[in-house]
């Protein structure tokens, strides 16, 4: 893989169906923008983000009328669910016991080492997998001196003593996050705790941003991350729509060559020439086909005189002409449609590829 360092070895754990590290593909994760107890508005955003190619949501847990309805929310998940729990041990133990894939704890703040002891007790009789998460705000007090000078240094000291108190314990069923919303920072943080053990590591930036700073400033700490062969599963963390952050999460594994499965969408930047809604057409394609598992690459061009040559390596493509679009397949047209093509497209693309269905 053109540089790309290969994968560091880790440990496997699994969220019910979904293993994570070890030889497993490196997993697309996002959160919910709701609550478990605003059941079906959460129902509809999983089923939204599993059809993007999400393959692990993340909800928060914030009082015990969530964890009542996290039975049923798991039941009919399609895809695992990790509840993440923050200050309140006794929820993320009620949490462990109803039915979820993992839990998300911050050791800095669930509570003295009792309590986080009690949370991986329930995890171990429930055997799910534990993700430890630190962050910036998450740092002991007597890390922050250090944070000031070295935040990506004191990210991962204090990642390395969550680490000691949980391994006295006995419970390895572990991922491991340090997030930092400067990118630079979470990537030292990882790269010294990822030379430091053999867990897996779940990776990205926090509070990234809005769409497009966000989605730039992941893709920098990722690709860095991913580069060192870091990381085994990833979020993307950005402000609005989960499924943006699949979209972006998906599209750089896939630039990096670590998931060939992920449709790869070309579009041109369009200029005066062009006959079509490129944009448009580009987003409406990325949004329906993200859910499927294909190497296909798929080229939406402004124009005909340019367009099929300049994506000559695509798959299949359009590119606008008077009146419409024609239809390509390896730089070589092949038919016409009308300027509402995309159905069209959608229909020799089904011909070309199966649809994902191996994170249900
Ligand atoms: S494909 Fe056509 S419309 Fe698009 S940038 Fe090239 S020349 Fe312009």
């Amino acid at each position: 893989m053109n540089g790309v360092t290969p994968r560091r070895k880790t440990r496997q754990v699994r969220y019910g169906t979904v293993a994570v590290g070890g030889d497993a593909p490196i997993s697309i994760q996002s959160m919910s923008t709701f609550r478990p107890v605003h059941l079906e508005k959460l129902f509809d955003e999983v089923t939204a983000l599993a059809d993007a190619g999400c393959e692990i949501v993340r909800v928060a847990v914030k009082d015990r009328d969530d964890i009542d309805v996290l039975p049923p929310i798991c039941d009919r998940s399609p895809i695992p669910v990790i509840a993440d729990i923050q200050f309140d041990y006794e929820l993320a133990v009620a949490a462990a016991g109803a039915g979820v894939a993992g839990l998300r704890i911050n050791p800095g703040n669930i509570g003295a080492g009792e309590r986080v002891a009690r949370v991986l007790e329930s995890a171990s009789k429930s055997g799910i997998a534990v993700r430890v998460g630190v962050n910036s705000g998450s740092i002991e007090r007597d890390l922050r001196e250090l944070y000031k000078q070295d935040p990506g240094r004191a990210l991962f000291e204090s990642a390395s003593r969550s680490l000691e108190e949980i391994e006295v314990l006995g419970f390895t069923n572990l991922v491991f996050s340090l997030k930092s919303s400067d990118p630079i920072a979470t990537v030292e943080a990882n790269r010294l705790f990822a030379a430091s053990c053999d867990y897996p590591l779940h990776i990205g930036v926090t509070e990234a941003g809005p769409a497009l700073s966000g989605a730039a400033r992941s893709s920098v700490a990722l690709t860095l991350l991913l580069s060192m062969g870091i990381g085994d599963t990833v979020r993307v963390s950005l402000s609005g729509d989960p499924v943006r952050e699949v979209i972006v999460a998906a599209n750089i594994l896939s630039a990096l060559g670590l998931r060939g499965d992920i449709p790869r969408i070309i579009s041109c930047p369009t200029c005066g020439r062009s006959w079509i809604d490129v944009a448009g057409i580009a987003e409406q394609l990325e949004r329906k086909l993200m859910g499927i598992r294909s190497p296909i690459s798929i080229a939406v061009m402004g124009c005909e005189v340019n367009g099929p040559g300049e994506a000559r390596d695509a798959d299949i493509g359009i590119a606008g002409t008077r009146g419409g679009a024609v239809i390509f397949r390896n730089g070589k047209v092949i038919g016409k449609c009308s300027k509402n093509c995309i159905e069209k497209l959608l229909g020799e693309i089904g011909g070309m590829v199966g649809k994902k269905d191996d994170c249900k």
